[in-house]
């Protein structure tokens, strides 16, 4: 498979989907941004990157963070009781839905939608970790780009409207599901949230994934199992309520963001980051959903 020349054909065969969709418009930084872009990139085992279009233009990850603080926590010695905290099943619902917590004693239902990632977030933050400082250094470590940093007008934007997420955190702590005090893990939260990088650097960073837990200078973030769980995850939670239709069209683990990231997972193969800002009524993107669609439909590369 010539890479270069498959992404060239992607890029033409959806290029009726760019620009469909609208941006996400609760976050006014992110509602913006022009949705008639398009960038993607692949990324080898080895660390050969392949893109097309805007695959160097960078945007802030959203939920995509959500994998990387995750594998992060999962990381930590006795990392994996982070699972009595946060559940393992899709939600059906929004990603920033409130409805399930009242009924399930504040665990929320996995760690890919707003309400368990702010677990994770809690959970890093208990154990002492400054979240976004390590998040970021191991994303500069894993896609060599030291200059990744947070867009300070997108967490400030969004630290401004973030009335939802703060009712998701106060909500669990009065269930005891919170061990830091909310604003602090509400500012740890939107900042990770808010670091820009572009398609390369996000598919590079994801490549533990695909290696089954080895990063890329060779030692091992997580056991082959839990790699293998994170994937798991992904695939039946990281597109959150729209995740069956994920699996449906594309067949391989993804996490996407409201600002129009994806980022696909091969295992064993390789990672797949697209970006595209035109979202879907459930906030993946459309022209990103298509491309990763015809990936693996030209490629033949899904878990299936
Ligand atoms: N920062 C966004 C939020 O908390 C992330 C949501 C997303 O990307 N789905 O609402």
């Amino acid at each position: 498979m010539h890479i270069p020349d498959l992404l060239a054909r992607i890029s033409a065969e959806v290029a009726d989907e760019v620009g469909k969709g609208s941006a996400a418009d609760y976050i006014p930084a992110l509602a913006r941004v022009d949705t008639a872009r398009f960038g993607m990139a692949v990324a080898e085992l080895d660390g050969t990157v392949h893109g097309t279009g805007e695959w160097r233009q960078r945007f802030s990850v959203q939920s995509v963070s959500k994998v990387f603080t995750l594998a992060l926590a999962l990381a930590q010695p006795g990392g994996d009781e982070v699972w009595d905290r946060v559940g393992r099943e899709p939600s059906g619902d929004p990603f920033n839905s409130l409805v399930q917590l009242e009924h399930e004693d504040g665990i929320p239902r996995n760690p890919f939608i707003n309400s368990g990632a702010l677990v994770v977030t809690d959970e890093l933050a208990a154990r002492g970790s400054d979240v976004t400082e390590e998040l970021l250094s191991f994303l500069r470590k894993e896609s060599g780009s030291p200059g990744i940093a947070v867009d300070e007008e997108v967490a400030d934007s969004e630290a401004a409207n973030a009335d939802r997420n703060r009712a998701l955190a106060y909500f669990m702590a009065s269930y005891g599901n919170m061990r830091m005090p909310v604003p602090d893990v509400l500012a740890q939260y939107v900042r990770q949230c808010s670091i820009a990088m572009n398609c390369a650097e996000l598919a590079l960073s994801g490549l533990f994934l695909a290696r089954h837990g080895v990063r890329n200078d060779g030692s091992r973030l997580l056991e082959r199992s839990q790699a293998k769980r994170v994937n798991a995850v992904m695939l039946t939670c990281g597109t959150y309520d729209a995740a069956g239709q994920f699996a449906y069209r594309v067949g391989l683990p993804g996490k996407s963001g409201v600002s129009g990231a994806i980022l696909a997972v091969v295992p064993g193969r390789c990672t797949v980051c697209v970006w595209s800002p035109g979202l879907d009524a459930r906030g993946n993107s459309v022209a990103g959903v298509a491309a990763l669609d015809r990936f693996t439909t030209l490629t033949g590369w899904s878990v299936f």
